[in-house]
C-alpha cells in the first residue's frame, strides 16, 4: 500500500492582540473595528492613532491637507523587522493612486531623495548651459 506523504501544515501563529482599553470599548462599532485593524496591522491602538493625529494637527504630514471622507493612512516602514509599533512613521493622505502614502511607497529611499532634491534645485543641464 502506498502511503501518501502529507506535508506538515504550517501553523500560523496568531499574534496576541491585547483587549482594547475601555475608552475605545464604549465608542462606536466603527471605532472598535478601526482599533482592531490598527492593532493587527500596525501594533498601535486607535488612541495611539488619535495621539499621532493630534500631534500632526489633523493633517497629512507631507502635504498638510486634512482628511476628506477617509481617515489618514498609517504610514509604516516595511523594512522594519517584525513590523509593529516601531515601524509606524506617521499619518499620510490615503488614496489608491494620488495619496501621499501611496506616492511615498515607491520612493522612500533617503539617499536617493536627497539626490532628487539636489537635482531639482541645481539641474546639471542648467549648470552646463548657462
Ligand atoms: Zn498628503
Amino acid at each position: 500500500m502506498r502511503r501518501i506523504r502529507r506535508r506538515k501544515r504550517q501553523t500560523r501563529v496568531a499574534s496576541y492582540i491585547p483587549p482594547p482599553p475601555p475608552a475605545v470599548l464604549h465608542r462606536s462599532k466603527r471605532d472598535r473595528d478601526r482599533d482592531r485593524r490598527y492593532r493587527t496591522r500596525y501594533g498601535i491602538t486607535l488612541l495611539d492613532y488619535e495621539a499621532i493625529f493630534e500631534y500632526q494637527k489633523g493633517v497629512c504630514h507631507l502635504c498638510g491637507r486634512p482628511p476628506k471622507k477617509v481617515s489618514l493612512a498609517v504610514d509604516h516602514d516595511h523594512r522594519v523587522k517584525g513590523g509593529g509599533k516601531t515601524s509606524v512613521r506617521g499619518l499620510l493622505c490615503p488614496g489608491r493612486y494620488f495619496g501621499c502614502n501611496r506616492k511615498l511607497g515607491g520612493i522612500d529611499n533617503v539617499p536617493w531623495l536627497k539626490r532628487v532634491i539636489d537635482y531639482l534645485e541645481n539641474p546639471p543641464a542648467q549648470t552646463v548651459l548657462s
